[in-house]
């Protein structure tokens, strides 16, 4: 879809720190994360919101949220899996993706009202290798 950033990053026309990607779906680095590793998990298919994705193809989506999740596990404590629908549910990018939170015992981060941190010089690539590396 045009105008689409998402669109444009699964295009290629748009750069990410990519972890993950097969036929249907993209994984990559949030620019803006809630924590160090905070990955979307994209389809490349243009989608909305969840109810308007094939249940074939959201199953694709989980299967790599779950790849994700586990291979931050094996540098974190935990990880939440966040997904809004819609402004009113501060879904700010309308292609529809999942926000998989590294978390850490007493990291104190408030999911429901985080704040963004900044990547260092380097430090997002750094992550993105290291998270390529975990998910195998
Ligand atoms: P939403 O609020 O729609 O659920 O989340 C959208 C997310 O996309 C935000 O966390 C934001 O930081 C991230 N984001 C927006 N634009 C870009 C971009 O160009 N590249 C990357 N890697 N992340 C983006
Ligand atoms: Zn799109």
């Amino acid at each position: 879809m045009e105008d689409c950033i998402f669109c444009k990053i699964v295009k290629g026309d748009i750069p990410c720190s990519k972890v993950y990607e097969d036929e249907h779906v993209i994984a990559f680095l949030d620019i803006a994360p809630a924590s160090k590793g905070h990955t979307l998990v994209v389809p490349k298919e243009h989608y909305e919101i969840i109810p308007d994705v094939p249940n074939a193809l959201l199953e694709k989506i989980i299967d790599v949220v779950k790849k994700v999740g586990n291979a931050l596990l094996k540098e974190n404590d935990g990880f939440n899996v966040m997904q809004n629908n819609k402004k009113a549910a501060e879904q700010l990018v309308p292609h529809v993706h999942f926000h998989v939170i590294p978390r850490n015992n007493e990291d104190g981060l408030d999911v429901a009202k985080w704040e963004s941190s900044k990547y260092k010089e380097g430090e997002i690539e750094e992550f993105q290798a290291k998270l390529k590396e975990n998910i195998g």
